[in-house]
Formats: C-alpha cells, structure tokens, sequence
C-alpha cells in the first residue's frame, strides 16, 4: 500500500495581520486629508477610549516631542463599503493595517457625532486585535452603540490579548 505521503500546509501567513501594540507604546492615528477634514472632532475623541486599558492611540497634535511612535494607523476616505469586512460604516482592513472610512455614505446617512465616534474608537479596538463580543452593549459589539467609553467586557476582551497594569489587577 502506498503511503499517503506528507502534505506541508503553511496555516499561518506571516505579516499578513496587522496588528498595532497594545502595551502602552504610543501609536499615531492618522487621519488622511478628506478624513481630517470630516471627522478630526470625532477621531481626536476616539483615540481616548482606549486610555483606561493602557494602550495609547494618539492624535498626531498630541504627540510630545521625539516621543517614539511604535505604530500607525492610517485613516483613509473610501467610498464603498465592505459587508464581508465589518457590518459597520467603517471597517478595520487587517491586511492594510487601515481604517477606511466611507465619508459620503456617513453623510448621506447623517450618522451623528457620538456614533462616529463609538465607530472609530470599535475600528481601533479592531487594530489592537479585538474580535466582536456577543454583548450587545459593548463597544466591540457587532453593531456598534453609541457608547462615551468602553464597558468591562471590552476591558476584559482587551486584557486577553494584552497585559498591562490594568489587566493585572486583583
Ligand atoms: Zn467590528
């Protein structure tokens, strides 16, 4: 009887998931042209939610001088929308490392400033990692609430892929 021989299956693709620290080193969130000129307000406010678990996504202006930067996350104007991506307005594109943002459909549907900015903040729960939680108030729900900050169970999903203080807790 022959023998079935040996098939070499590669199931990691290496570099292929971008995925930015999550350990405190700072990573900048850069918005393009067309996305700073639409949601600067929106962005500057979504790079925050995070602050409570110890990662550090920030604002190019926030930058404090020579401070190394560990990671970028470009945000970049898209006009379509993917549905195989994320269900949501915005979509994380793990093999980019980018967060496309489509303008025209956020205007068109007058999603407002509090949305937006849960939006962008569950984009970059995406980057750190984050998959979405069965929770359906959670800022890593499937369908995004319209939450000021994130709830203990992103907490706790964030702290089982990175260790920082908080995650060390009692
Ligand atoms: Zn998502």
């Amino acid at each position: 009887m022959r023998g079935s021989g040996f098939v070499l299956v590669l199931t990691v693709a290496a570099g292929c998931r971008v995925v930015v620290p999550g350990d405190g080193r700072v990573v900048l969130v850069e918005p393009d042209e067309a996305v700073d000129a639409a949601y600067s307000i929106e962005l500057k406010r979504s790079v925050h939610f995070w602050d409570v678990t110890g990662a550090c996504f920030r604002v190019r202006e926030e930058l404090v001088d020579g401070e190394p930067i560990a990671a970028r996350v470009p945000f970049v104007a898209d006009g379509a929308r993917s549905n195989a991506a994320d269900p949501q307005l915005a979509w994380y594109a793990e093999a980019e490392g980018r967060v496309h943002v489509p303008i025209g459909e956020l205007q068109e549907l007058d999603v407002d400033h509090d949305e937006l900015t849960a939006l962008f903040a569950h984009e970059l729960g995406h980057a750190l990692g984050l998959n979405h939680l069965p929770q359906q108030v959670a800022l890593m729900a499937p369908h995004v609430p319209a939450l000021q900050q994130l709830t203990d169970a992103d907490v706790r999903e964030f702290c089982t892929r990175w260790t920082t203080p908080i995650c060390a807790g009692p």
